[in-house]
Formats: structure tokens, C-alpha cells, sequence
């Protein structure tokens, strides 16, 4: 792979998931350094979201764009209320579903102490308060809101254990706090909550239908305007891209190919792939999305050069981890 971060030599530094790990990881971002961290969702690469020149330092490691609006994460929903404008749906969600995989885009609070490179100049702020213990004790220990994306090379496959974040980051970034497998796999789901009908920017962690019932209607599309700019990477077509071509609903598998499996019956021709992994032989989309980040890039180690992707159905977690495949799956 041709990541600057493979050929710097690795500075940065792995902390252990204890009080002196926290501690120091909670000092490094407080002094305006990059520290990725584990969500229950991904990977974070985090920055004090109050400091300009820290949050520079993100869109520099990952090479993101930086028109792409980041999260600010708190470490409780009290914290979050005071940054942003609630309307009511908004304040429901934020109370069903905080600490948790939501994050909520809502209109800046005039007194926010999120900087404006955060947002992209956009009025709108999207906030979020994790449930991963380590995460929600880093926050409190900074006292800061923390913007963090995925912790990856812009574009590719997000990070779901400390060992992808240093594959894609090693020397680009200060530390990596190690807590693990993060449990849920797949990226929060954004909702917009800007005075209309609250809108689906992102799926992820949250299901559509739990959205629908705490809400009492579905979520809406995001508006067309939103297509043109997009309002962060991961709505960009390409995305969580492996190396490889992505090869989607494959009804076999051809030789040379890895696969990507589903369920107990697998399609043709999966024995004789190159390499091949089974998200849930149970078919169970919550034990797929957690394994579907390290599953891709187990599949591009293999060398092969198209992964085929079983059908994976739509239900539940299914609409995030077929988002997030579609993407991997787009022209690039
Ligand atoms: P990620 O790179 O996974 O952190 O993606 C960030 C996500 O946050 C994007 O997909 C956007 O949908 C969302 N986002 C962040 N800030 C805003 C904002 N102000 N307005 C709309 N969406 C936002
Ligand atoms: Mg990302």
C-alpha cells in the first residue's frame, strides 16, 4: 500500500487501556495533539475541537478534504446540549439514543466552543456522546469537545482495532489508546435535525426502525441539495475503499476471487477462492457489521484482485454494512 504512513518511520505511541493510558492520552489532546481512540463504533482520530490548529493537524494526517465537516464528541448529553439548538425530535433522539452510535447535526449554539474548521463553515454542528467506556472517560478527562473521524487514511477502510489505525497512521499521529475490537463495526448514523423533518444523512449503529420508533415516522432523505455537496466523506460515492475491486451480491465466486460471505449457505465456488471470510454463518447482521472493516482488509491482504460480496439483506444493521459496501464498491 502506498500510505505515506507505511514508510515514515512509527513515532506514535500505543497506550494501554488504563488510568495512565487515559491520562496521558487526555494530556496529549488537551496540548493540541492527534490521539485516535476506540468508539463502540470505530476508531477515532481525535483533536481538540476548540483549537484550530489541532484540528488542522486531522485533516492533515488522514489527507481528508477539508470542505468535510467533522464530529464533536462529549462525553455526556448535558455536555452536547449546551453546543447545539435541540428541536423537540432532536432532544427525543439525543435521549433514546446517548449515549450511543447517533450523531445528531443540529444548528450551532451561538455559544459553542466547537471552531469554525470543525463545522466547514457550515451553521450546523454534528454532535455526538459515544457509549464506549473508554471513550466517555477520555472525554470527561479532557473536558473539551473532541472532533474525530474514522481513524483512517481518507477513503479507505475504516478502523475497528488499534492495529488498523497504525497500518494507516504510524508516525502521522501522536498516540493510539487501545481498547480492543470496537463492538458495534459499522460508523454512527447522522440525522439532521434542522427544523423540517428529521433527516438520514449517514445509516449506521442505530437502525432505521428504531429511528421510526422513537420518532413515530421515518426518517426522511437527505435533501437533493445535499448530493452536491456532499456534507462529509463518508456520503461521497467511493468510499471505505479496499484495494481491491468490490464485486457486490455475487451469486458466485470465480477462481482467483476472496470472498466475502454471508449466512449458512454460502454461493458457488467460495471453496476454491483465494481467501474467504464469513461475516455471520449465522446471519446475523449485528455480527456482521463488527466484523465487516476487519474482514475487508484481511481480504485485501490476501492479494487477490476483486473481493465478491454474498447478498447481504437489508434488515437492521444490514442497511449500514450494504451502504458502506456500496461505497466500497463505487468507481473511483
Ligand atoms: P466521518 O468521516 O465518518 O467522521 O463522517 C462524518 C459525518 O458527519 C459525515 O458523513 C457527515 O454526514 C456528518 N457531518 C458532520 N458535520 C456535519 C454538518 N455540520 N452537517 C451535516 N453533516 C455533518
Ligand atoms: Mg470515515
Amino acid at each position: 500500500m502506498n500510505d505515506p504512513g507505511s514508510t515514515v518511520p512509527s513515532a506514535t505511541r500505543r497506550l494501554p487501556a488504563d488510568a495512565a493510558g487515559l491520562a496521558e492520552a487526555a494530556a496529549l489532546l488537551r496540548a493540541g495533539r492527534l490521539v485516535a481512540f476506540p468508539t463502540e463504533t470505530v476508531y477515532g482520530l481525535g483533536a481538540d475541537a476548540t483549537d484550530p490548529a489541532a484540528v488542522t493537524g486531522i485533516f492533515a494526517a488522514k489527507a481528508r478534504p477539508r470542505f468535510n465537516p467533522l464530529i464533536s464528541h462529549l462525553p455526556d448529553a448535558v455536555a452536547a446540549l449546551a453546543e447545539g439548538v435541540f428541536d423537540a425530535p432532536a432532544r427525543r433522539l439525543a435521549e433514546a439514543f446517548w449515549p450511543g452510535p447517533l450523531t445528531l447535526v443540529v444548528p450551532a449554539h451561538t455559544g459553542t466552543r466547537v471552531c469554525d474548521l470543525v463545522r466547514a463553515g457550515l451553521p450546523s454542528l454534528a454532535l455526538r456522546v459515544p457509549a464506549h467506556p473508554l471513550a466517555r472517560d477520555l472525554l470527561a478527562e479532557v473536558g473539551r469537545p473532541v472532533a474525530a473521524p474514522s481513524a483512517n487514511w481518507s477513503g479507505r477502510v475504516s478502523p475497528t482495532r488499534a492495529a488498523h489505525v497504525l497500518d494507516d497512521l504510524a508516525g502521522r499521529i501522536s498516540a493510539v489508546l487501545d481498547g480492543g475490537d470496537t463492538p458495534v463495526g459499522v460508523e454512527s448514523t447522522v440525522v439532521a435535525c434542522l427544523g423540517g423533518p428529521p433527516r438520514l444523512l449517514r445509516p449506521g449503529g442505530i437502525t432505521r426502525a428504531a429511528l421510526r420508533d422513537v420518532l413515530g415516522l421515518d426518517p426522511a432523505a437527505p435533501e437533493a441539495a445535499d448530493a452536491d455537496r456532499p456534507a462529509g466523506p463518508g456520503m461521497l460515492a467511493s468510499h471505505y475503499a479496499p484495494r481491491a475491486r468490490v464485486r457486490l451480491d455475487a451469486v458466485r465466486v470465480e477462481p482467483g476471487e476472496a470472498a466475502l460471505l454471508f449466512g449458512p449457505r454460502p454461493p458457488a465456488g467460495h471453496e476454491t477462492a483465494r481467501a474467504s471470510l464469513n461475516l455471520s454463518p449465522a446471519g446475523d447482521p449485528a455480527e456482521a457489521a463488527a466484523r465487516l472493516f476487519g474482514a475487508l482488509r484481511d481480504l485485501d491482504a490476501s492479494g487477490a484482485e476483486t473481493i465478491a460480496v454474498a447478498p447481504i439483506p437489508e434488515d437492521g444493521l444490514g442497511e449500514a454494512i450494504r451502504d458502506r459496501l456500496a461505497r466500497a464498491a463505487a468507481p473511483r
